[in-house]
């Protein structure tokens, strides 16, 4: 029996590590691992200004203590509405 690795989805996800403990653990955008902002209507990457999922570099996703993320809550809140996980992904820290 093989277990599922597909290598081809393992994209890595971006958190930012900073002295503030509430920007701490927070997640950046999937592509270029910075933060992102409002374009018109749309979440856009500060960067490459590819449109992103909400969560990715706008504060408001973080990396709890499970590696699990979650929305809405300091980092590591158990009482934060959970949003995913980094299994199977590699975690890049930045900062
Ligand atoms: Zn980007």
């Amino acid at each position: 029996m093989s277990t599922t690795h597909n290598a081809a989805k393992a994209a890595p996800m971006f958190f930012l590590r900073a002295p503030e403990p509430f920007l701490n653990r927070q997640r950046l955008t999937d592509c270029c691992g910075t933060m992102s902002t409002y374009s018109d209507d749309a979440l856009c990457c500060k960067k490459c200004w590819a449109e992103v999922d909400f969560g990715q570099g706008d504060g408001g996703e973080f990396l709890a203590a499970d590696d699990t993320t979650r929305l809405n809550g300091e980092p590591g809140d158990a009482r934060s509405q959970r949003a995913g996980t980094t299994e199977g992904r590699p975690v890049v820290w930045v900062g």
